[in-house]
């Protein structure tokens, strides 16, 4: 049903902008579109094991799918070609995270997870830690990975730079040639006993990067962000949460780090504060940037649904999307789709150009990445709900599909940090930097683990 018809402003020849990208790289855009086209749209309920959630099916075309992706290079896309990779701009990555987004952003987030963990260590210059992993990013093998932040004294804190970073309670002490680890993660995904992410499609987890600090009355000069092998001693894993979406794309566990040793060179950042610069820009201010991207391709998917269901259904004899209240419902909603790509694209570029716009973690960055994630969060929330309200039951229906995007959408907007946070980033970014009340209180709730 989604893809029965062409719409040509919604086609990646007409709707990426030439100011950011070349034909070529539109190319790899309308090719993703293609194998989402083909292998993802018909499965997209396979993906989450059906309406009665068979674990199996869902793990089972989970990795299968993936493994394609993984086939086609779109894990490899921002290594640089000195380790094997493609070495691509960000603006085309974003276009084929839309394009991916728009069949499921499950997998999308699946793929974003390994160019999440290689630009920490391109932006740390960390050239022994890229060669040591670039074999099994670029290889035919597939592996997943995971970026381990938020803690149960609230993920929204750490990512308040108000606070900076002094909430942090994973607390990394030097010893000997180790790091030792101990803490409590909420949430990362996909994690998990390395047994769940071997399978005939899928060879292993590359292992968790972790947000810790040596010392929390340090602030932004104790981060540390350290990488923890997969099958790290020390470290165990509760039950997978049972959630709303991306049941089994996204394996969250909480993860008890219990005296973890792993070796030095496993600390990401070299230079003092360069882990806070790492997490403000890279963990959390571009993996909402790319969240943008990926809830536009949500947002077009859903549109897609909506504009064939309303060309079908015909109220009093006349086709729905003929009707004046319904024809401006749809262009109110493509109104928000093309705001939402043109602006994350166009901060995309920005990230581009740091030499215009400065460097990637100043406030103005983040207002930016920030206003680019709400946007499009708002933007999805208003087309899933708008576009239920036209379709009425058949919205509501599992067999239609919205109702997964309705579900999906929520966590992109709720992640690292939330809608609020957004908001107060943006703030922060225009007139701050102020600070928040009551941090003296929350220091006297809680002692470093160690
Ligand atoms: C499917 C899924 C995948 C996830 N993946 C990961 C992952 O890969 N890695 C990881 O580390 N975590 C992950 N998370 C966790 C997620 O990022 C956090 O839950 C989220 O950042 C909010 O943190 P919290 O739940 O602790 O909410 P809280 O911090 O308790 O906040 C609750 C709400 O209050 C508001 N709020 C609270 N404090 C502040 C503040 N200081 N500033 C502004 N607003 C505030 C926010 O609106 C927030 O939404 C995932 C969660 C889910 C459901």
């Amino acid at each position: 049903m989604v893809h029965e018809e062409y719409y040509k402003l919604l086609d990646p020849k007409f709707k990426y902008t030439r100011a950011f990208c070349t034909e070529d790289e539109i190319q790899m855009a309308e090719t993703m579109r293609q194998f989402v086209n083909k292998e993802i749209m018909p499965h997209r309920q396979d993906l989450e094991g059906g309406w009665h959630r068979d674990e199996e099916l869902a793990v089972e075309t989970q990795h299968e799918l993936y493994a394609k992706l993984v086939d086609l290079g779109v894990t490899k896309s921002n290594l640089p070609e000195t380790y094997g990779g493609l070495g691509l701009s960000p603006v085309v990555r974003q276009m084929v995270n839309e394009e991916l987004s728009r069949g499921d952003i499950g997998l999308a987030t699946m793929v974003g997870k390994i160019h999440w963990i290689v630009s920490f260590m391109l932006a740390a210059k960390r050239d022994d830690l890229l060669k040591e992993f670039a074999p099994r990013i670029v290889g035919d093998q597939s592996y997943t990975a995971c970026v381990a932040i938020t803690e149960p004294a609230g993920g929204a804190n750490l990512e308040d730079p108000a606070q900076e970073f002094r909430t942090i309670r994973t607390i990394a002490k030097e010893d000997g040639g180790d790091w030792v680890i101990n803490g409590h993660k909420i949430w990362p995904g996909p994690s998990g006993p390395l047994e769940r992410f071997q399978s005939k499609h899928m060879e292993g987890h590359l292992g968790y990067w972790t947000v810790c600090t040596t010392d929390p009355s340090l602030g932004p000069e104790g981060v540390a962000l350290i990488h923890i092998p997969p099958d790290a001693k020390g470290m165990e894993f509760s039950k997978p949460y049972e959630k709303m979406g991306f049941c089994w794309s996204d394996d969250n566990v909480d993860i008890y780090l219990d005296n973890v040793r792993v070796p030095k060179r496993y600390r990401i950042d070299t230079e003092p504060g360069q882990g806070a610069h790492i997490v403000k820009a890279y963990v959390i201010g571009l993996g909402r940037l790319a969240g943008a991207a990926r809830l536009t391709g949500l947002s077009q998917a859903a549109l897609e649904i909506v504009l064939n269901s309303a060309k079908h259904r015909e109220i009093v004899g006349q086709p729905m999307r003929e009707r004046s209240l319904f024809a401006n419902h749809l262009a109110e909603m493509f109104r928000y789709i093309e705001l939402a790509r043109q602006y994350y694209l166009s901060v995309t570029w920005q990230v581009m150009h740091p030499e215009i716009y400065g460097a990637h973690w100043t406030p103005e960055m983040i207002a930016k990445y920030s206003a680019a994630r709400s946007f499009a969060a708002d933007c999805a929330k208003f087309v899933c709900n708008l576009g239920m309200e036209m379709m009425g039951s058949y919205g509501y229906a599992y067999e239609f599909n919205l109702e997964k995007y309705m579900r999906d959408y929520k966590i992109t907007q709720m992640w690292l940090g939330g809608a609020q946070r957004d908001r107060l980033d943006i703030a922060q970014g225009l007139f701050g930097p102020f600070k928040w009340g009551g941090f003296e209180a929350f220091e006297k709730t809680l002692e470093p683990s160690n």
